[in-house]
């Protein structure tokens, strides 16, 4: 049984995984490199909760027991003591994660889980660092975590039966769907949608529509909430590089090779939202969509 959770990053994804558990009752221990971090995270969790308390999705009461229920550390050696179940949602760096591995491996009892957020580094890779390769698993959430339904449960090659069925369940204790899929480049998610945000960024370059075009056409003839182009801007432009670089290299095929303006925009520091511009300029927040000065026509 899964009591006790210490999430490690207390960043974009790290705080809305920290929301969730505690929100579902669990006793979450925030771990991240500063108190600074930890209190950005923490204040986006009190936001978040606030917005589901004026939208009376939970009550103020549900807020403050959820809040009773975190606690934070700059130290992981003291977050992660007495926990069942570790998730780590650090940055997104594969020597970062092969370090992070190696030391919970040593730090916490052999029976502890092991779970990371990552989006596209392989699991076996980080489960080989370890001495318990068949407890440690890939538990995807999707941002914003607190309101996206899925959970990608990647199960690396030596994971266990048990510990598989242990983390399908503790995602539906948390209101979510998880969906078992195989540790192979991308998994599902990435490796479906990053083609198509990278074949949306090819087709701005050769112009042949512009940014507004493009989202509009993928909103209104396909239904999706949102054109692949804002997508990338919220999921962070480094990030869906860094994913595409992961896809080409480990499935060694071209057509996964990332678009020179992706990788130009990257380089001049162009992020997406974080930066306060990518294919739109987000400057004045997130709220009107207002294309980069860049692509203006
Ligand atoms: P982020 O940059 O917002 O946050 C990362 C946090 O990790 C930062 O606060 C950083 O200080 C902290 N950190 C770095 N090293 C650490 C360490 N040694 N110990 C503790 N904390 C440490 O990143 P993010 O977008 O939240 O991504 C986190 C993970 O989630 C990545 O693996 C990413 O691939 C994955 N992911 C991201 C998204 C997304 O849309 N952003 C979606 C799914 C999965």
């Amino acid at each position: 049984m899964i009591k006790n959770v210490a999430v490690i990053g207390a960043g974009t994804m790290g705080n809305g995984i920290a929301h969730v558990f505690a929100q579902f009752g669990y006793n979450v221990s925030l771990i991240d490199l500063s108190q600074d971090s930890l209190d950005k995270g923490l204040k986006t969790i009190e936001k978040n909760l606030d917005r589901m308390v004026s939208k009376e999705k939970i009550s103020e009461q549900d807020k403050k027991d959820t809040l009773g229920r975190l606690s934070t550390y700059t130290e992981t050696s003291k977050g992660v003591d007495g926990v069942d179940l570790v998730v780590e949602a650090a940055t997104e760096n594969v020597d970062l994660k092969l370090k992070i591995f190696k030391q919970l491996d040593e730090i916490t009892p052999d029976n502890v889980i092991l779970a990371t957020n990552t989006s596209s580094i392989s699991i076996t890779k980080i489960a080989a660092v370890t001495n318990r390769p068949d407890k440690v698993i890939g538990m995807h959430f999707m941002n914003p975590v607190p309101v996206m339904k899925l959970v990608e449960i990647i199960r690396g090659y030596s994971t266990s039966d048990d510990v598989t069925k242990m983390i399908m369940d503790t995602s539906k204790s948390l209101n979510k769907v998880p969906v078992e899929v195989n540790d192979y480049p991308g998994f599902v998610a990435n490796r479906i949608l990053m083609p198509m945000i990278n074949e949306a960024i090819i087709s701005l370059h050769e112009g042949v529509a512009g940014v507004e075009e493009i989202d509009t056409v993928m909103k209104l003839g396909m239904a999706h909430p949102m054109g692949p182009l804002q997508l990338a801007d919220f999921i962070g432009l480094d990030v869906c590089l860094a994913i595409l670089e992961v896809l080409q290299e480990g499935l060694g095929n071209q057509k996964y090779a990332p678009c020179p303006l992706l990788v130009n925009m990257v380089t001049a520091g162009k992020m997406g939202v974080k930066s306060g511009e990518g294919f739109y300029d987000w400057s004045h927040g997130t709220k009107d969509l207002v294309v980069a000065e860049n692509f203006k026509k």
